[in-house]
Protein backbone atom coordinates (compact mmCIF):
# COMPACT_ATOMS: atom_id res chain seq x y z
CA UNK A 1 0.00 0.00 0.00
CA UNK A 2 2.48 2.56 0.71
CA UNK A 3 4.53 1.52 -2.38
CA UNK A 4 1.65 2.16 -4.26
CA UNK A 5 1.12 5.49 -2.26
CA UNK A 6 4.87 6.68 -3.42
CA UNK A 7 4.46 5.58 -7.03
CA UNK A 8 1.14 7.72 -6.97
CA UNK A 9 2.78 10.42 -5.64
CA UNK A 10 6.00 10.43 -8.04
CA UNK A 11 3.75 10.06 -10.97
CA UNK A 12 1.08 13.05 -10.44
CA UNK A 13 2.80 15.30 -11.80
CA UNK A 14 4.09 13.86 -14.88
CA UNK A 15 0.36 12.45 -15.87
CA UNK A 16 -1.62 15.40 -14.45
CA UNK A 17 -3.34 16.50 -17.25
CA UNK A 18 -4.85 12.92 -17.98
CA UNK A 19 -5.28 12.33 -14.11
CA UNK A 20 -7.61 15.55 -14.32
CA UNK A 21 -9.49 14.32 -17.27
CA UNK A 22 -10.54 10.83 -16.42
CA UNK A 23 -11.66 11.51 -12.78
CA UNK A 24 -13.04 14.85 -13.77
CA UNK A 25 -16.70 14.26 -13.87
CA UNK A 26 -16.37 11.97 -10.79
CA UNK A 27 -14.84 14.96 -9.03
CA UNK A 28 -17.88 17.36 -10.49
CA UNK A 29 -20.36 15.54 -9.11
CA UNK A 30 -18.42 15.53 -5.64
CA UNK A 31 -18.07 18.75 -5.27
CA UNK A 32 -21.60 19.45 -6.75
CA UNK A 33 -22.43 17.03 -3.31
CA UNK A 34 -20.41 19.44 -1.20
CA UNK A 35 -21.87 22.27 -2.15
CA UNK A 36 -24.91 21.35 -1.95
CA UNK A 37 -24.94 20.98 1.36
CA UNK A 38 -21.75 23.38 2.18
CA UNK A 39 -23.33 26.99 0.54
CA UNK A 40 -26.20 27.03 2.05
CA UNK A 41 -24.34 26.67 5.02
CA UNK A 42 -22.11 29.37 4.05
CA UNK A 43 -24.35 31.27 3.46
CA UNK A 44 -26.55 31.08 6.34
CA UNK A 45 -23.79 31.69 8.41
CA UNK A 46 -22.08 34.60 6.32
CA UNK A 47 -18.97 33.19 6.25
CA UNK A 48 -16.47 30.85 3.89
CA UNK A 49 -15.63 27.37 3.76
CA UNK A 50 -13.00 25.53 2.69
CA UNK A 51 -11.11 22.65 2.12
CA UNK A 52 -9.44 20.16 -0.40
CA UNK A 53 -10.25 17.03 -3.20
CA UNK A 54 -7.65 14.52 -3.75
CA UNK A 55 -7.13 10.82 -3.68
CA UNK A 56 -6.74 8.99 -0.46
CA UNK A 57 -4.39 6.11 0.22
CA UNK A 58 -6.04 3.60 -1.44
CA UNK A 59 -6.69 6.20 -4.67
CA UNK A 60 -10.16 6.86 -3.86
CA UNK A 61 -11.28 10.16 -4.48
CA UNK A 62 -12.03 12.08 -1.08
CA UNK A 63 -12.26 15.74 0.12
CA UNK A 64 -11.66 17.19 3.70
CA UNK A 65 -14.25 18.52 5.95
CA UNK A 66 -14.52 21.80 5.49
CA UNK A 67 -12.90 24.12 7.74
CA UNK A 68 -14.73 27.92 8.60
CA UNK A 69 -13.13 31.18 7.20
CA UNK A 70 -14.52 34.37 7.78
CA UNK A 71 -17.20 36.41 5.74
CA UNK A 72 -13.93 36.80 2.87
CA UNK A 73 -11.81 34.72 3.64
CA UNK A 74 -10.36 31.09 4.96
CA UNK A 75 -7.66 28.91 5.27
CA UNK A 76 -8.03 25.06 4.92
CA UNK A 77 -6.62 23.07 7.47
CA UNK A 78 -4.60 20.52 6.49
CA UNK A 79 -5.77 17.33 4.85
CA UNK A 80 -5.13 14.20 7.29
CA UNK A 81 -7.24 11.93 4.73
CA UNK A 82 -5.19 13.08 1.36
CA UNK A 83 -2.91 11.44 0.25
CA UNK A 84 -2.15 13.62 -3.13
CA UNK A 85 -4.34 16.83 -3.24
CA UNK A 86 -5.74 17.95 -6.47
CA UNK A 87 -8.24 20.79 -6.49
CA UNK A 88 -9.04 23.08 -2.92
CA UNK A 89 -13.04 24.04 -3.02
CA UNK A 90 -14.45 27.41 -1.28
CA UNK A 91 -17.72 28.72 -1.00
CA UNK A 92 -18.12 33.01 -0.78
CA UNK A 93 -20.32 33.01 2.84
CA UNK A 94 -23.55 35.52 2.03
CA UNK A 95 -24.23 37.71 -0.74
CA UNK A 96 -23.32 41.14 -0.03
CA UNK A 97 -23.81 44.22 -2.45
CA UNK A 98 -19.96 45.37 -1.21
CA UNK A 99 -18.30 42.24 -2.99
CA UNK A 100 -17.91 40.73 -6.47
CA UNK A 101 -18.52 37.43 -4.67
CA UNK A 102 -19.77 36.36 -7.71
CA UNK A 103 -16.12 35.56 -8.82
CA UNK A 104 -13.31 34.00 -8.05
CA UNK A 105 -10.72 36.84 -6.56
CA UNK A 106 -7.41 36.75 -7.81
CA UNK A 107 -6.07 35.65 -4.52
CA UNK A 108 -8.04 32.42 -4.60
CA UNK A 109 -6.27 31.87 -8.38
CA UNK A 110 -2.41 33.04 -6.62
CA UNK A 111 -3.26 30.68 -3.61
CA UNK A 112 -3.88 27.66 -5.70
CA UNK A 113 -1.46 28.39 -8.20
CA UNK A 114 0.94 28.54 -5.40
CA UNK A 115 -0.24 25.75 -3.94
CA UNK A 116 0.16 23.71 -7.29
CA UNK A 117 -3.20 22.43 -7.49
CA UNK A 118 -7.28 23.52 -9.01
CA UNK A 119 -9.35 24.58 -7.41
CA UNK A 120 -13.43 24.82 -7.35
CA UNK A 121 -15.79 27.98 -5.96
CA UNK A 122 -19.04 28.37 -5.21
CA UNK A 123 -21.01 31.81 -4.92
CA UNK A 124 -24.20 32.98 -3.10
CA UNK A 125 -25.91 33.42 -6.25
CA UNK A 126 -25.31 29.47 -6.84
CA UNK A 127 -22.14 29.62 -9.51
CA UNK A 128 -19.84 26.94 -9.48
CA UNK A 129 -16.32 28.12 -10.71
CA UNK A 130 -13.23 25.93 -11.71
CA UNK A 131 -9.59 27.29 -11.74
CA UNK A 132 -6.94 26.14 -13.67
CA UNK A 133 -3.95 27.13 -12.66
CA UNK A 134 -2.05 25.66 -15.71
CA UNK A 135 -2.76 28.41 -17.82
CA UNK A 136 -4.09 30.65 -15.05
CA UNK A 137 -8.32 30.61 -16.24
CA UNK A 138 -11.22 30.17 -14.55
CA UNK A 139 -14.29 29.39 -16.08
CA UNK A 140 -18.52 28.51 -15.10
CA UNK A 141 -19.01 25.54 -14.58
CA UNK A 142 -22.12 26.59 -14.32
CA UNK A 143 -24.44 29.45 -13.59
CA UNK A 144 -26.98 31.13 -11.31
CA UNK A 145 -28.82 28.91 -9.37
CA UNK A 146 -26.99 25.88 -10.49
CA UNK A 147 -25.93 25.35 -6.51
CA UNK A 148 -28.67 26.28 -4.11
CA UNK A 149 -28.31 30.19 -3.87
CA UNK A 150 -28.63 32.70 -1.35
CA UNK A 151 -32.60 34.18 -1.08
CA UNK A 152 -31.25 37.71 -0.81
CA UNK A 153 -28.86 37.18 -4.05
CA UNK A 154 -29.33 39.98 -6.48
CA UNK A 155 -28.38 38.72 -10.02
CA UNK A 156 -26.97 41.63 -12.20
CA UNK A 157 -25.04 43.54 -9.02
CA UNK A 158 -21.46 42.62 -9.86
CA UNK A 159 -22.13 43.69 -13.51
CA UNK A 160 -21.78 41.81 -16.47
CA UNK A 161 -20.14 38.47 -15.81
CA UNK A 162 -18.34 36.52 -18.39
CA UNK A 163 -18.09 32.72 -18.65
CA UNK A 164 -14.39 32.64 -18.13
CA UNK A 165 -11.50 34.97 -17.14
CA UNK A 166 -7.93 34.98 -17.50
CA UNK A 167 -6.21 35.78 -14.51
CA UNK A 168 -5.13 39.02 -15.66
CA UNK A 169 -8.56 39.76 -17.08
CA UNK A 170 -10.22 38.82 -13.48
CA UNK A 171 -8.12 41.07 -11.89
CA UNK A 172 -9.32 43.88 -14.11
CA UNK A 173 -12.75 43.21 -14.05
CA UNK A 174 -12.43 43.20 -10.05
CA UNK A 175 -10.37 46.14 -9.96
CA UNK A 176 -7.56 44.76 -7.71
ZN1 LIG B 1 -12.74 33.08 -3.01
Amino acid sequence: MLRFAKLVVALTPLFAPVAVTAQSAEELALVREIFADLNPRSIAENREHCGYIGLDDEGNLTFSEPTPGDSDSCLADDPVNIQVITTSYHTHAAFSPDYSSELPSGSDMEGDEDEGIDGWVATPGGRLWYIDTDDMTTRQVCGIGCLPSDPSFIAGDSGIIEQSYSYDELVIKLGE
